[in-house]
């Protein structure tokens, strides 16, 4: 842990934004916002692929987290990031030798944003260096390796956390701010609609060795996480259908389409589709006695546009990893409880459903949850 009076490469980046025109012009009765001073959560990247590279555009703007460090296989990766997020070399590593990041006291957490299959081995490894880990979703393939993974971060007494960045999204709070003020009545349905067309057929995201599973894993998982968020209980039961328009594309073990249903304790019921094979399918529907909330787009990069019986969502657009990486690092340096949590056990529920979600393709029958 630093702070950010001593950490220079923020300090840098803070006075190349600071608006000095706007600033020559303040009134001076405004007061200029003190830069911020606390703790800032030191943060290496491992896997500079698509998504590594938003995150770290988005910490640009972040103040209490910070990218200090990467991870890669490939050697002009790291020679890019090098120069674009100012990383000395001693703070660079590889996938053989990055265990050796135990030593180095620049880095306080290492956020994994790899293909699915392998976060659980790199989580143990990070684990076992005495680091705490942020882990893409879905934190693993199955709940038995999700389970291990919180295990041996317990063991290892470092955090982990799930990038389930919708979790600090401003219109997505709103939703839960009118369900827990009962503004919507009893909540009776949700539906949640998760699907993109994927293209290349080669990707990683279509070998099941890599993926764990097609679109369940990568997009359905959102709607899975949303109908536990969005109707505020653990679902008791799953029943779910598979459908394959292109059983060539889609081969045995990646999935393409699966339509599925939860039952929760109060009642209340979700809907749910998770697809590879069709775009603008990105929307969350809550209903309840008193009225109603939707999301529409729900969990994209935003903006995220929403309404409920009483108006349109005005929040403004923040870039959602900017917000996550602030509040991650407020949760690992100071205990800081988010309104819905993104911790190990979080992202072990959707791991044990997915598991359901499977099981009740294969077998056809309603199965039975306990999280
Ligand atoms: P990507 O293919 O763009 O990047 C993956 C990175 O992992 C690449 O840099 C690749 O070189 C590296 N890698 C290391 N070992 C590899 C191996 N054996 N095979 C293939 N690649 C290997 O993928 P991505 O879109 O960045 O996704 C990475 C993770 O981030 C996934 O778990 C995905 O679900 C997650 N993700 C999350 C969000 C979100 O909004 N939270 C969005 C996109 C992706």
């Amino acid at each position: 842990m630093t702070t950010r009076r001593d950490f220079l490469q923020k300090l840098t980046a803070t006075a190349i934004s600071f608006p000095f025109t706007a600033h020559a012009i303040q009134p001076k009765s405004i007061a200029v916002a003190e830069p911020y001073q606390g703790p800032v959560l030191r943060v290496a990247i491992m896997g500079l692929g698509s998504y590594a590279n938003r995150v770290a555009e988005a910490m640009r703007d972040c103040k209490k987290a910070a990218i200090t460090g990467v991870i890669s296989g490939t050697p002009s990766k790291i020679k890019d990031w090098q120069g674009k997020y100012n990383i000395p070399e001693k703070n660079c590593y590889n996938y053989d030798n990055f265990d050796r990041i135990k030593d180095n006291k620049d880095i306080d957490a290492v956020y994994i944003i790899t293909p699915n299959a392998l976060h659980h081995p790199q989580c143990l490894r990070v684990a076992a260096a005495g680091k705490h880990v942020i882990c893409e979703k879905p934190m693993a393939v199955n709940a038995r390796e999700g389970q291990e993974m919180v295990d041996a971060c317990k063991k290892a007494r470092v955090k982990l956390l799930i990038g389930y960045r919708m979790h600090f999204e401003a219109k997505t709070l709103e939703v839960l701010r009118m369900r827990n003020a009962g503004e919507l009545g009893k909540v009776l349905f949700f539906e949640g609609h998760s699907g993109f067309q994927i293209g290349n057929p080669n990707q990683w995201r279509m070998n099941k060795a890599l993926s764990g599973g097609g679109a369940m894993m990568d997009i359905g998982i959102y709607s899975v996480n949303g109908a536990r968020y969005m109707i505020g209980e653990e679902p008791i039961w799953v029943t779910a259908q598979e459908t394959k328009t292109d059983p060539v594309k889609f081969k045995e073990g990646i999935d393409e389409t699966i339509l599925f249903q939860f039952g929760f304790p109060s009642g209340a019921v979700a809907s749910c589709l998770s697809t590879y094979s069709m775009n603008y399918l990105d929307r969350f529907f809550l209903n309840g006695e008193k009225g109603y909330a939707m999301l529409q787009p729900a969990t994209g990069y935003g903006p995220i546009e929403g309404r409920s019986h009483k108006g349109e969502f005005k929040h403004p657009h923040i870039t959602h990893q900017t917000t996550q990486m602030d509040e991650m690092a407020e949760i690992i340096l100071n205990n800081k409880k988010p309104v819905v949590p993104v911790d190990g056990e979080e992202g072990l529920k959707d791991m044990k459903i997915i598991d359901a979600i499977y099981e009740a393709v294969r077998s056809g029958k309603r199965i039975d949850l306990r999280l």
